[in-house]
């Protein structure tokens, strides 16, 4: 996978997007502890799986954690993606099902355990309203097959643990894009149900949790956001601005402009501008109050004034509520009756003109 340097919302320094799925391996003692807890609470031959006894105080393990985080992320990042799908280029094809691996994590038995999966491939998150959703997926459901090939003999195990989820993620991506998917899973132990999912369209961006990371980035196919991301406290419009900003760059295809133009500081500043100001746009389209991304920025540029807001490569923050206001306004003029503000004709990125004009 090639790697490309990233958009950082919080730290100063640049890291680079890991193209391994290292997931939370020290928690993994702590998860066996926490599950051989839980279920000496339940009575003796009830099943094995994540549902918390009734009664229990158990409070959710790093991975339970983890699970709910990615899940909130997947899921506002799914609304966005398919609200601006009609405005971005090449749209994708998708179903609003993330799955992960057991066997990709430390301790693929725990796991599994953990969440009650049949199999290693259980369901991370279901977006509400997909396509996953109307065929009945949830949460903790284990895929059993994929276009009828069973994923326990259709994707080998590989020595990086990491790769096979990918590979199936790739497989079901593909199926979508070729117009249809079918899908067989099991939940809690209960019969196989096998459904088709008619993908929809998005604009082309996965979104994937990292662990032990506090910032929000992108590198131009994926937002990457930190299990720690404070944006996680922010009520859920809130955090969805950021993750529009974020989404923003990889839509404009930033990071690759950049591979080619190299990182020039005036050039990242009209980038993070145009990222600003894309965000009412995205959270119009997918029913969520604009006005939230100057919520966003007057509470992360008086609270982080000191770095990114006062970086030279980001205006200050007071002038980047101006910039998302004059866009707001402008939504109000173009916004259809249906409330869809087309961004692709109305908006007027500033990188792109600038570049324009200097070639
Ligand atoms: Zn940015």
């Amino acid at each position: 996978m090639r790697r490309l340097p990233v958009f950082l919302l919080r730290k100063e320094t640049e890291w680079m997007a890991r193209p391994t799925k290292r997931r939370a391996i020290s928690a993994v003692s702590t998860l066996l502890v926490a599950v051989t807890a839980a279920l000496a609470t339940t009575s003796g031959g009830a099943p094995v799986g994540a549902q918390v006894p009734a009664g229990s105080e158990r409070a959710p393990v790093p991975l339970e954690n983890f699970q709910s985080k990615e899940d909130r992320l997947f899921q506002v990042g799914y609304r966005l993606a398919t609200a601006n799908a009609a405005y971005c280029r090449s749209p994708v094809r998708v179903t609003g099902l993330l799955i992960h691996d057991a066997y990709s994590y430390g301790n693929p038995e725990a796991v599994r355990l953990l969440f009650g999966l049949a199999g290693d491939i259980g369901v991370q998150s279901v977006a509400p309203g997909s396509p996953a959703a109307r065929a009945g997926l949830a949460q903790n459901d284990t895929i059993l097959a994929i276009d009828g090939t069973p994923v326990a003999t259709g994707w080998q195990k590989a020595e990086e643990r990491w790769k096979r989820v990918f590979a199936i993620r790739d497989a079901i991506d593909a199926s979508a894009e070729n117009g249809a998917l079918e899908l067989t899973w099991s939940r809690a132990g209960g019969a196989p149900e096998t459904a088709r999912l008619e993908p929809v369209n998005a604009c082309p961006t996965r979104f994937e949790l990292i662990d032990s990371k506090n910032s929000a980035a992108a590198d131009g196919e994926r937002v990457l956001v930190g299990e720690n991301f404070p944006g996680f406290d922010y009520d859920e419009t809130a955090f969805a601005a950021a993750i529009a900003h974020e989404m923003a760059h990889n839509i404009f295809r930033h990071p690759q402009t950049f591979e080619v133009t190299g990182w020039k500081r005036s050039l990242v500043r009209l980038s993070e501008r145009d990222a600003d100001r894309l965000m009412p746009w995205l959270l119009q389209n997918a029913g969520y109050d604009p006005r939230a991304a100057v919520r966003f920025m007057q509470t992360w540029g008086p609270r982080h004034g000191g770095w990114i807001f006062r970086k030279r490569t980001h205006d200050g923050w007071d002038e980047r509520v101006e910039f998302i206001e004059a866009e707001i306004t402008r939504i109000e003029q173009v916004v259809d009756p249906n409330g869809m503000a087309d961004w692709r004709t109305h908006f007027t990125s500033e990188l792109e003109t600038h570049l324009a004009n200097v070639t």
